[in-house]
């Protein structure tokens, strides 16, 4: 059978971060989907973001024992959104599937996506209609975030979706030409437009090992998605500056009334008013200042033009996969 007659090749990116206890089982799951779809060419790419645990010599075993295996190690941990944009960038398939390793996205909703892949759609979005295992303030904040972060920002976010997805070969080429260093992919994703759908599937508890989402991290992560998305924040200082002039407008009204007319002589009593104003103008001007600052410290990031990772190691790779990272593996090591 000649190239073009072979069956669509399908990447499957999976972002790794200490997930020894779980590998193992994700990628047999993984496996049994393709078995199950067996008109579609499969391979995995193991995107191991830093780890320090076994992590990186599971991955070396599987890719010995399974042909399907690319195992892609960067050189320190650079986050879920930076692993995760490697493993796109070093996939060769005709559609690519992310997907997070800890097996709370089942591996089995990849048939539906596939299946409206085939239908002509080029998105195919998880979107989740019941989450378990996970906390109530996880939940509610999620759902309070997506909400707001659509009234923000222009580009519609869908609800409950997360970076589990298939997109079609045109989605992958179009991310790819968007070089920001602050990375928020699924919006990155609904950003470029295309054909898109969702594909429902509840959402699991982790198989095992614990979450890699601190609160710290995932306060930074919903900063990218505002800030990278929207100059709302910006807006929002400016309203600001409005609404305390004309507080001080009132304010200017009032004393002046007070002082030509009412109390000529006991003027210095307004020591109280003064204080305050003064300190609500400061608050407001440093948040302002805040709200620029955050900007700034992006721009200054994107300037920077620094490369998004490094690779250390780069295993299982075949001639016949496009090789992208070819400088970023030369330059380490
Ligand atoms: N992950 C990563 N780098 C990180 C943090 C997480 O590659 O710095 C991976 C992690 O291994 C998992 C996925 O991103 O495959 C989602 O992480 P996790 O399950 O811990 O997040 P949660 O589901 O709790 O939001
Ligand atoms: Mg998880």
């Amino acid at each position: 059978m000649g190239v073009l007659n072979q069956p669509p090749l399908i990447s499957i990116v999976v972002p790794c971060f200490n997930e020894a206890a779980v590998i193992r089982e994700t990628h047999r799951r993984l496996s049994e989907l393709a078995l199950r779809l067996d008109d579609v060419r499969f391979e995995f790419i193991y995107v191991d973001d830093g780890s320090h645990d076994e992590t990186a010599t599971l991955l070396h075993e599987l890719s010995v024992s399974d042909q399907r295996v690319r195992g892609l190690r960067l050189s320190r941990n650079f986050g879920h959104q930076v692993a995760t944009t490697a493993g796109v960038e070093n996939a060769a398939g005709d559609a690519v599937v992310i997907i997070d390793a800890d097996l709370q996205d089942p591996p089995e909703t990849i048939e539906a996506m596939v299946a409206r892949w085939r239908e002509g759609y080029q998105v195919a979005y998880g979107q989740r209609s019941e989450r378990a295992g996970e906390t109530r303030v996880k939940l509610w904040t999620a759902r309070t975030f997506y909400r707001w972060m659509n009234r923000l920002s222009r580009v519609q976010h869908p609800v409950d979706t997360g970076d589990f997805r298939l997109m079609d070969r045109a989605v992958v080429e179009a991310l790819l030409r968007m070089p920001e260093r602050d990375r928020f992919l699924r919006g990155m994703v609904s950003w470029v437009g295309f054909r898109q759908v969702a594909v429902p599937y509840r959402r699991a508890a982790r198989y095992a090992g614990e979450s890699k989402y601190p609160v710290a991290k995932m306060l930074r992560f919903a900063s990218d998605a505002v800030f990278s998305f929207s100059l709302a924040p910006l807006r929002l200082a400016v309203w600001s500056g409005f609404f305390v002039m004309f507080l001080a407008l009132l304010g200017i009204g009032y004393a002046v009334v007070i002082r030509v007319f009412f109390d000529p002589t006991n003027w210095e009593r307004g020591w109280a008013s003064i204080f305050v104003a003064i300190l609500f103008m400061g608050g407001v001007q440093l948040i302002s200042l805040g709200i620029i600052g955050e900007y700034v410290g992006r721009i200054y990031g994107e300037v920077k033009q620094r490369p998004l990772y490094f690779v250390r190691e780069r295993f299982g790779f075949r001639d016949d996969v496009k090789d992208r990272s070819a400088e970023a593996t030369t330059a380490s090591q």
